[in-house]
């Protein structure tokens, strides 16, 4: 029987590791399954500003839509959150029931938008209430057009900085919301409003009055499954210079879930380096490969203040 590969997590880093696998003939040596929480391929989440501007439809932004997996015999499994992992067994145990058997094991997990804690968040159920976003996946962008395009939401406020932030700004403001933007996200306070969102309170400023907020205040790796199975995390899932995972011989993390060195990375072009030494080091192409790290873009506010007062945006500070 062929070796079993099995990535869980269908985004940036984990389709861009199969792809640097096949590369390196991992077709011939593997039976490839991933297992993807989101509903569908793996598309560029860098793009989801341009969805949310119009300047691009979902359909314009997949790297790898369905057929990509079909033609490389890969087993997709949308759709579906892998829960825990069984080492010592070797099998990835999934919300649905499913049971999936594995030789060697990907994590790529990515990260998940961080929510502050400030009052007027969440609804009396415990979910996030409505008129308030996260913006770190295609479904976000949807949900955020939807709301922005009724007639009576006119004002948004954008809590937080970085690309995602500055992204949504843009995006709403091509669809001719005004957009104000609170940086550093610790300015705010509490959301307003208690049917329906109307505003944002601010340390030591007046309220601002909006109808939607868009929370983009960084992200945290997403360890939930490596942290219930036992795996070495800190704040990511611990790897040494082969992307392998602390004390593990089969299993290995990638791109935004991953902490290398110390470093947690939350921009595309690290998890492509790292991709590449790990399909390296998975199909024996080059076990010399080694991953030594990747530059920080720096997010320093005097640029992004610039930056924002560029497209217009007013910035709260
Ligand atoms: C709005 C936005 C704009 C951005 N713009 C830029 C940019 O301009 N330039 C740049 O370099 N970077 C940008 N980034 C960052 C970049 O998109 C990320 O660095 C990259 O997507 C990380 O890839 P990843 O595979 O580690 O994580 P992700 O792409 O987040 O993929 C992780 C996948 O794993 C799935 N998953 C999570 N847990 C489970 C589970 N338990 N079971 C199954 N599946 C699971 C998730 O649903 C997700 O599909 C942006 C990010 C956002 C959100």
């Amino acid at each position: 029987m062929a070796t079993q590969l099995v990535v869980i997590g269908n985004g940036m880093a984990g389709a861009r590791a199969v792809e640097e696998i096949l590369a390196r003939g991992g077709g011939d040596l593997f039976e490839i399954t991933m297992i993807g929480e989101e509903p569908h391929g793996n598309y560029n989440r860098a793009m989801l500003g341009h969805v949310l501007s119009g300047q691009a439809d979902d359909a314009d932004i997949f790297l790898n839509a369905l057929p990509w997996y079909r033609e490389n015999n890969i087993t997709l499994y949308s759709g579906v959150r892998v829960d825990r992992i069984d080492k010592f067994s070797r099998h990835v145990f999934a919300a649905d029931g499913r049971v999936v058997p594995y030789d060697i094991l990907i994590i790529a997990t990515g990260s998940r938008p961080f929510l502050p804690h400030i009052s007027g968040l969440y609804s009396p159920s415990g979910s996030v209430r409505q008129g308030v976003f996260t913006f770190g996946c295609l479904e976000d962008a949807r949900k955020i057009i939807r709301f922005a395009r009724q007639e009576n939401h006119r004002r948004a406020v954008v809590m937080g900085d970085g690309l995602p932030g500055l992204e949504a700004a843009r995006g709403l403001q091509a669809r001719g919301l005004d957009v104000a933007m609170v940086h550093p996200a610790s300015r705010a306070t509490a959301v307003l409003g208690s049917a329906r969102v109307t505003g944002m309170s601010l340390r030591d400023q007046p309220d601002l009055d909006c109808d939607m907020v868009i929370i983009t205040a960084g992200s945290r790796p997403n360890v939930a499954p490596a942290v219930v199975s036992g795996l070495a995390v800190e704040r990511g899932i611990v790897v040494d210079d082969h992307l392998r995972v602390l004390d593990e011989d089969d299993i290995y993390a990638v791109g935004e879930c991953a902490q290398h060195r110390g470093e947690v990375y939350g921009t595309v072009a690290p998890l492509w380096e790292q991709a590449a030494v790990l399909a390296d080091h998975v199909t024996g192409f080059d076990t010399s490969s080694q991953y030594l790290g990747s530059p920080v873009p720096e997010w320093a506010p005097g640029p992004l203040v610039a930056c924002v007062t560029g497209i217009g945006v007013n910035p709260v500070r």
